[in-house]
């Protein structure tokens, strides 16, 4: 076994050894979930810790380990675990009870607060999931063009049923999909030519999140907004990930205004949440009070928990400075690890904005999906398994999102045990060319 090889498989071994709580959680599960599983994004072989508790920036498995949280829940967990305005505000929400079958006044008064932060949405509408709210806004697309084709970004996500790793998805929704290279808008001009009158929407990732924290190009994103206007398409900007960059997301740190925008994760206080919004005139044709308002259904898309955790979230705790000292960490973290990293002479590499961020094994610049063909997996699930035995949690896909109480001494625990696991590991890792 070549020696990285080996390195992986003691490594895992021993996770297997010190997570048998969980290992048991996982295989009762496995008789009624396939795989064990119900959110494939959190799967890992050979079977991922089962979660107990949280508390500030710290989880607890069911095997008594406590970790140093950096994933922060693929964004959504950006108060923490037990931010106090937030339990507060949902615990009051609950002594008036559930499901209350009508409108409160809360659903508009988070609304009030989202646009505040984000003007382009004009009028905007809540959902359950960021999934959802592209859903909603790429019919609303179609719907207000009437035309069917949808420009999208080889690894981009947008959802479950919306996902562009590798190009496409067997389970994507059946749109006319383009599918061009990020930050390439020689390629996106070469496959829209001929489609221009037919384009109903342009949907992208301001920084492809889940495709490698990609940061789109300042020139590459305009130039969108450029060909939308050329072809009289919305652009769709899912700021569902980027929307923490600042307080009024990507768009306002680029100053660009997008036609629709999605919104998810965090707004909902750290419950399931979406929101879709934009041009007054697009969205207008919501309101039930028109003759053939388009429908927009959903239960619980005003459910009075995630509407009083949102509140407090946005009134309470997340102020523009906060939000900003938080980028300004994470920047100064990956700063950190990069020269760190290049020092070592070891192929690794962290990419990202403000509080986001990816470990990529391979050197070299990142502008889009094709740049990522040579990483090494095995690499990366060593550094994984390594920083979890050492008490520090990454999503195994090497993925980071800092959260508020993520402050700088975990962010000095971060890098300190970064630079013990990846230092033990230099002969294994691949090496800078
Ligand atoms: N859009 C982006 C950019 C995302 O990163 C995600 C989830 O990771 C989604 C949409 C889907 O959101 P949800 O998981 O709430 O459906």
């Amino acid at each position: 076994m070549d020696p990285l090889a080996q390195a992986l498989a003691d490594t895992i071994e021993h996770y297997r050894r010190t997570h048998p709580a969980s290992e048991r959680v996982f295989n009762e599960a496995t008789q009624v979930l396939p795989g064990g599983n119900t959110r494939s994004v959190l799967f890992f072989a050979p079977f991922p810790p089962a979660m107990v508790r949280g508390e500030g920036c710290h989880l607890w498995d069911a095997d008594g380990h406590r970790y140093l949280d950096a994933l922060g829940e693929f964004t959504a967990g950006l108060y923490g675990h037990s931010e106090p305005a937030i339990r507060a505000a949902i615990t009051e929400a609950l002594a008036d009870g559930l499901s209350l079958s009508s409108h409160t006044a809360r659903e508009g008064a988070l609304a009030r607060e989202v646009q505040r932060r984000f003007p382009s949405m004009e009028l905007l509408r809540f959902t359950n999931s960021g999934t959802e709210a592209n859903l909603m806004a790429l019919a609303s697309a179609t719907a207000h063009t009437g035309r069917r084709k949808v420009l999208v970004f080889k690894g981009g996500y947008h959802g479950g049923v919306l996902a562009f790793a590798g190009g496409g998805s067997p389970v994507n929704v059946p749109h006319d999909w383009i599918v061009a290279r990020y930050n390439d808008l020689d390629d996106v001009h070469a496959r829209v030519a001929s489609h221009r009158a037919e384009l109903a929407a342009i949907l992208v990732e301001p920084m492809q999140g889940s495709g490698g924290c990609i940061p789109g190009e300042p020139e590459f994103l305009s130039g969108l907004r450029q060909l939308a206007d050329d072809c009289g398409a919305p652009l769709i900007f899912d700021e569902v990930m980027t929307s923490r960059l600042s307080i009024g997301g990507r768009q306002a740190l680029l100053g660009i205004r997008p036609d629709l925008t999605t919104l998810g994760k965090y707004f909902g206080g750290g419950l399931s949440f979406g929101a879709f919004g934009g041009r007054a005139e697009v969205m207008q044709r919501y309101d039930p009070r028109g003759s053939g308002a388009l429908q927009h259904a959903g239960t619980f898309n005003n459910n009075v928990l995630t509407m009083a955790a949102g509140l407090a979230g946005l009134h309470q705790v997340l102020t523009a400075e906060r939000l900003d000292a938080l980028n300004a960490r994470g920047e100064a973290l990956r700063g950190r690890l990069n020269s760190w990293l290049a020092g070592q002479g070891v192929a690794l590499q962290f990419t990202g904005l403000g509080s986001l961020m990816q470990l990529q094994t391979l050197a070299g610049p990142i502008h889009s999906a094709d740049d990522l063909a040579a990483s090494d997996d095995r690499a990366r699930a060593l550094v994984f398994f390594d920083l979890l035995a050492h008490g520090v949690f990454m999503a195994r896909r090497g993925f980071m999102a800092l959260s508020l109480p993520f402050d700088d001494g975990a962010c000095d625990r971060f890098a300190q045990v970064l630079e013990q696991v990846v230092g033990a590991r230099r002969a294994v890792l691949p090496a800078r060319r």
